[in-house]
């Protein structure tokens, strides 16, 4: 398959970055990972669309692996799922299973790349500079939909889940409505007493029932406001700071469960918290390979403060000066003595987070979700955002391109998730009615 066809179509990573996928299949590699690890709690989306389309994803493995020339090719899926392990490895084709620890975050790309290849990234770099590519389960999903049925990228599988009635996997067309897919999921409190994550627990963004679905959105949850979770990730950062001089206790748990630091970077968040309590705020360059798990923040901190939210603060501050770390090592590092020790267990952060009553696996249901229209915004990826070229009032089926590329670089297409009739057009995102509604 042509590289041009999968930027025509729409597909970027589904796993949280959105980064073009044509872009990441360019290079020549040795090892393609497809990351179905989905670490983060409560989330079902790669797991169900493993169970219920298999097929497909097969197709899109072949189409990535001939891409990208790779010799080893491993579908990793977490240990802890002995079905499903067991039904991917009676179809192995073209690709082996590799069961994965269940720990939080193993799917991220660098604690995936070192549990499967035993290659640690060098800090700041990424999964090329140890001859893998990683893709997310669902966009290995889409370029074999691509391939099999020339389907451009107009739909996702999303999980609801949380205090809702009705939990559920459904395949939504993009620019959905949040609050429409509410309506079927059924909140059981008020909204205004609810924080709306899109994403999983640790590592979602919170949004408001005004939004829609991204292309990146794997899951909504929904968590009533006055749970633990909201409580500690919705502090202000001013209070953070005063906490942080205060109460933080130099404990050092931060860096000792920090995964990056445990799996051989020189990133040390205490470092960082104990400057805070000194004085001003000094940026340590090290936190620019902070991958913002909130392991520190939710899990590891007894005082309850933060070194992700300060992380966040100092990198935004390094990227408006124009500071680089100059330091990183390009060589790998070695993994940290007793990093089986620091692992942090996916059931004991659900217990941990109080979340155990959200863990209820939903499933894919067929349902016939005809959102009354969609708003698909046309900088869902990381790049430069595509170009309206759908006028107000055109007519488009599901499919037809509404946003183009051009010759950018680094951008993709794309496309009307309805039937319907186009009713606004902006720079930023294009609004589309249902025929149904016209
Ligand atoms: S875990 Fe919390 S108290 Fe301990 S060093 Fe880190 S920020 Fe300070
Ligand atoms: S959020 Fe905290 S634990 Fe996670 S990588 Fe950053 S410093 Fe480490």
């Amino acid at each position: 398959m042509q590289l041009d066809k999968i930027k025509k179509a729409g597909i970027i990573g589904c796993g949280g970055a959105g980064f073009p996928t044509y872009f990441k299949l360019q290079g020549k590699v040795d090892t393609l990972i497809i990351n179905g690890a989905e670490c983060e709690p409560l989330l079902e989306t790669d797991k169900e669309i493993l169970r219920n389309h298999l097929n497909i994803v097969i197709e899109g493995i072949k189409v990535a692996k001939e891409l990208v020339k790779a010799e080893n090719v491993y579908l990793a899926v977490k240990g802890y799922y002995k079905e499903l392990i067991s039904f991917l490895k009676k179809n192995e084709d073209g690709f082996s299973v590799f069961p994965l620890e269940n720990i939080y975050p193993i799917g991220d790309e660098q604690i995936l790349v070192e549990a499967i290849t035993g290659k640690i990234i060098p800090e700041g770099g990424i999964p090329l500079d140890v001859g893998t590519v990683v893709q997310n389960v669902e966009t290995i999903f889409h370029l074999g939909k691509l391939s099999l049925e020339n389907e451009n990228f107009t739909h996702r599988f999303v999980t609801v889940n949380g205090e809702v009635e009705f939990p559920f996997v459904a395949y939504i067309p993009i620019g959905m409505p949040i609050l429409e897919l509410l309506d079927i999921a059924k909140p059981k409190i008020l909204l205004s007493n609810a924080k709306i994550i899109d994403g999983g627990p640790m590592m979602g963004k919170f949004i408001t029932e005004n939004d829609f679905i991204k292309k990146t959105t794997s899951g909504i949850l929904i968590i009533p406001k006055q749970h633990k979770l909201i409580r500690q990730r919705t502090r202000d950062l001013e209070a953070i700071k005063r906490i942080s001089r205060s109460a933080c206790i130099q404990c050092r748990k931060c860096t000792d469960l920090c995964p990056r630091n445990v799996n051989g970077h020189r990133i040390e968040p205490h470092k960082w918290m104990r400057n805070l309590a000194l004085g001003e705020m000094i940026p340590n360059e090290m936190a620019q390979i902070c991958s913002e798990c909130g392991v520190c923040e939710l899990y590891a901190c007894p005082m309850d403060i933060s070194p992700r939210l300060i992380a966040q603060l100092m990198k935004k501050q390094m990227f408006e000066k124009g500071i680089k770390n100059e330091n990183f090592h390009n060589i790998p590092e070695r993994k940290k003595e007793y990093a089986d020790f620091r692992k942090v267990n996916t059931l004991r952060l659900i217990e941990h987070l109080d979340i155990d009553q959200y863990n209820v696996h939903p499933h894919i249901e067929k349902l016939t979700i005809e959102p009354k229209m969609v708003r698909i915004f046309l900088d869902q990826h990381i790049g430069i955002p595509a170009i309206p070229s759908a006028k107000l009032n055109d007519r488009v089926k599901i499919g037809d391109t509404i946003g183009t590329s051009g010759d950018e670089d680094l951008s993709v297409d794309y496309h009307s998730s309805l039937n319907g009739k186009i009713i606004s057009v902006e720079n930023e995102y294009i609004e589309i009615v249902n025929e149904k509604n016209i």
